[in-house]
């Protein structure tokens, strides 16, 4: 089965925890996680490739240097904006 994948976001999910520990202060809750991945994945480009099963893997490991640096630097930026006004209250 050949499948649309987005590599910007299946990468996104795969750091954005690891990230997320390293901005002080940030709120462990899904919402304002689900939101730092929202903000940050309107502000990257979008990258599909059309892919089969199991080739997955290959192809993100090849974008997965290049694109590295932007998504840490998006999800961090995202992470602040959230904090600063963050969709529920304290
Ligand atoms: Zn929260």
């Amino acid at each position: 089965m050949s499948r649309l994948v987005n590599v910007t976001e299946l990468l996104l999910f795969e750091m954005l925890d690891s990230t997320l520990k390293g901005v002080e202060g940030f709120c462990r809750c899904e919402r304002c996680r689900i939101d730092v991945a929202a903000i940050a994945l309107n502000n990257l480009p979008t990258n599909y490739v059309v892919t089969d099963e199991g080739e997955v893997k290959k192809r993100i490991s090849v974008l997965h240097m290049q694109i590295r640096v932007d998504l840490t630097q998006a999800i961090i930026r995202a992470a602040k904006e959230v904090m600063k006004q963050p969709h529920h209250s304290r």
